[in-house]
């Protein structure tokens, strides 16, 4: 079983790495904004509470957040393990899964940050889409699919943009990141699980590196 956090701000490549991850290991990935998002378009009860927090790059409160966690790591495919992306992002949701897990019996085994710059976030955001079907993440000029208008994991056609990622909601959820997110930091190092890899390199290059962590450990 491997279960693996991966932490970083919005932009590092978080997704991108977890469905390459997802594939490697048979493990699935565990996406909060992805989650939200299906919400948004259900227009369900969280999705509109969620929509508007979202819009403006704040964080959805933790309750919600854990509620859902919580009913979907209850499900079979997670059996085999999961890749948490966007997910502890406060320290009382990083509580909350460790009562979730111990609950489970379940360990955390590593806690993967991904290193990358302001500049360069703003730069990968900007440039974003992904595949409608299966959320994966390709970019204007860096990440195109391999067959044009084809996703590489799932073969759809249909892409698209998110409402979110613009130049000003970037800052926010920027600030948000440090202000809120960063303190995850400590809390996983004092527990002797977090590895630091320098997001700024090429997908490839950062996949090698997370593979050497999991499977080093
Ligand atoms: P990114 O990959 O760019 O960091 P996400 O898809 O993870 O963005 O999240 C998009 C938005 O969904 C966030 O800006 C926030 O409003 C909300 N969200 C996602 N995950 C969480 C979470 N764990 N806690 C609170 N809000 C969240
Ligand atoms: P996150 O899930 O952390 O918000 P994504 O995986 O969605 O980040 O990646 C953000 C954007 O940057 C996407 O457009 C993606 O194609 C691109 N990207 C991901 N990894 C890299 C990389 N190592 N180098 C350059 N661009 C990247
Ligand atoms: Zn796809």
């Amino acid at each position: 079983m491997t279960n693996l956090i991966l932490l970083g701000p919005p932009g590092a490549g978080k997704g991108t790495q977890a469905k390459r991850l997802e594939q490697r290991y048979r493990i699935v990935q565990l996406s909060t904004g992805d989650m939200l998002r299906a919400h948004v378009r259900d227009g369900s009860e969280i999705g509109k509470q969620a929509k508007a927090m979202m819009d403006r790059g704040e964080l959805v409160h933790d309750n919600v957040i854990v509620a859902m966690i919580s009913d979907r790591i209850e499900q079979p495919d997670v059996e085999r393990g999961f890749i948490l992306d966007g997910f502890p992002r406060t320290v009382p949701q990083a509580q909350a899964l460790d009562g979730l897990l111990k609950w489970k019996r379940r360990e955390l085994d590593r806690v993967v940050l991904l290193t990358v710059k302001d500049d360069e976030l703003v730069e990968r955001i900007s440039g974003r889409y992904s595949c409608a079907n299966c959320g994966a993440s390709y970019h204007d000029a860096n990440m195109k699919p391999k067959v044009p208008g084809v996703c590489d994991f799932c073969g759809a056609k249909d892409f698209r943009r998110r409402a979110d990622d613009n130049a000003e909601t970037v800052r926010e959820r920027l600030k948000n990141y440090y202000g809120q997110t960063a303190p995850l930091l400590p809390y996983y190092r004092e527990k002797g699980i977090l590895r630091e890899i320098d997001g700024m390199a090429d997908a490839d290059t950062v996949t090698a590196q997370i593979i050497k962590v999991i499977d080093g450990k």
